[in-house]
């Protein structure tokens, strides 16, 4: 007997017939003699809905009564789902996220979890209860209702499967695992039987959109191991653990999986003044309002000018523009070229920490193809570069086929 998280998201409880799909599949595992505790996502294009509500009445809602609004579409599926599975002859209780106490900090619309008493769950799931609790919702020490962010029930999930000391956490979703590129891009790409935590980070943070970048954060720092798998295929999916875990059961390739993004623009200012507290005075700004500045690079010419390249996000265009124009303008420089025909590619793996010949073999490769690479940042175990957004299929093609990822994965670790 294994104690399970399981987590539908939005399109597995989409509707009713997804609905009851769900409550067989949380009746095989009990079946199968496990202790099972799901939590679910608003039924899918609940949350937009309810949003798009609130936004007739003012483009920035009142943050606490936006989250009483939004968390009202997890309310509804952890009802219906238990509906069914008490039709269908399995003890079932839902619960919102107040009454599990997901308790939170009192930042409304993002909230971060501090802590989940597990007790009243515990004494469920002994009398052969299975636990439905909604996803993406807490409350704070005041009781006010919070909400974690878009994506946040992989986090809910997460955080029960920590405290629960889950044997597994189980992100149901409509895709059946991790990919070593996305699929819709890259026809030939596998799935991964295994990738680690740190690797997952990276690619989710990357552009891969299969899991909260929080909730795969969460995760690895409380050593839950996580699984995703489709609600509609039946597999293994992938298993998303530490890295020991890996070394013992699995082989592993150097490179994991390759992520984009066509989601940044491109900020270049050129010919500004070389001296201390420039790059400070610029990207400054952006920081106080938390706007997310990636691949940062500062290069220094003969003449006392330096140039400075980042990336921001589309979303952050108006703002961004806005935040440096006047800091342009008081240092006399009006050099700002601002470019969103851009993708960021990115290679990532573990092996790269140890082979640093894979960051030079992916330049080789794009240069063979004929595409320019206009920015270039590494980490630990990853490579980005940005090239022009025409050329991000066959990049990916070229990199996907060079790098050998398309190769079958092999199944490992426990499977419900
Ligand atoms: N329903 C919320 C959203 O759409 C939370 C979630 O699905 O994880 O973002
Ligand atoms: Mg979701």
């Amino acid at each position: 007997m294994a104690l399970i998280v399981q987590k539908y998201g939005g399109t597995s409880v989409g509707n009713l017939e997804c609905i009851r799909h769900v409550a067989a599949k949380i009746l095989t595992a009990k079946m199968a003699g496990h202790q099972v505790v799901v939590v679910v996502s608003a039924m899918s294009g609940e949350t937009d809905r309810l949003m798009a509500l609130a936004q007739q009445f003012s483009e920035r809602p009142n943050p606490r009564e936006l989250d009483v609004l939004l968390s009202t579409g997890e309310q509804a599926t952890i009802a219906l789902l238990s509906m069914v599975l008490i039709d269908n002859g399995c003890p079932a209780r839902s619960y919102t996220g107040g009454q599990v106490c997901i308790r939170t900090d009192s930042t409304h619309n993002k909230a971060r979890i501090l802590g989940v008493s597990v007790a009243g769950i515990l004494a469920d799931l002994a009398q052969g209860t299975v636990v439905v609790v909604a996803g993406f919702q807490g409350v704070d020490n005041k009781g006010n209702i919070t909400t974690l962010g878009r994506g946040g029930s992989d986090t809910t999930a997460v955080a029960l499967a920590a405290s629960l000391q889950a044997d597994e956490c189980q992100i149901y979703t409509d895709v059946d695992g991790v990919y070593t590129a996305d699929p819709k891009m890259v026809p030939f790409a596998k799935r991964m039987a295994h990738v680690t935590f740190e690797e997952m980070n990276e690619l989710a943070s990357q552009g891969a959109k299969v899991m909260q970048i929080r909730a795969v954060e969460f995760a690895a720092k409380h050593r839950v191991p996580v699984r995703v798998l489709s609600t509609f295929i039946d597999g293994p999916g992938t298993l998303i653990t530490h890295d020991e875990y890996n070394l013992a059961h699995a082989e592993h390739s150097l490179v994991s999986g390759i992520a984009y993004s066509r989601d940044e623009i491109k900020f270049a200012l050129r010919g500004l003044p070389d001296k201390p507290g420039i790059a400070a005075k610029i990207l400054g700004p952006l920081s106080d309002v938390h706007i997310e500045v990636d691949m940062i690079v500062q290069t220094q010419s003969l003449d006392y000018k330096a140039d400075l390249t980042f990336l921001v996000h589309k979303r952050d265009l108006h703002e961004a523009r806005q935040l440096v124009s006047p800091v342009l303008y008081d240092l006399n420089s009006s050099d700002l070229e601002i470019s969103d025909s851009i993708a960021k590619v990115s290679l990532v793996g573990s092996g790269l920490r140890s082979h640093p010949k894979i960051a030079s073999a992916l330049f080789q490769i794009l240069g063979n193809g004929g595409i320019n690479i206009q920015l270039i940042s590494t980490s630990e175990i990853k490579v980005s570069v940005v090239i022009d957004d025409k050329y991000l299929v066959q990049s990916l093609t070229m990199l996907h086929e060079a790098f050998n990822l398309g190769k079958e994965p092999k199944k490992v670790g426990i499977h419900s």
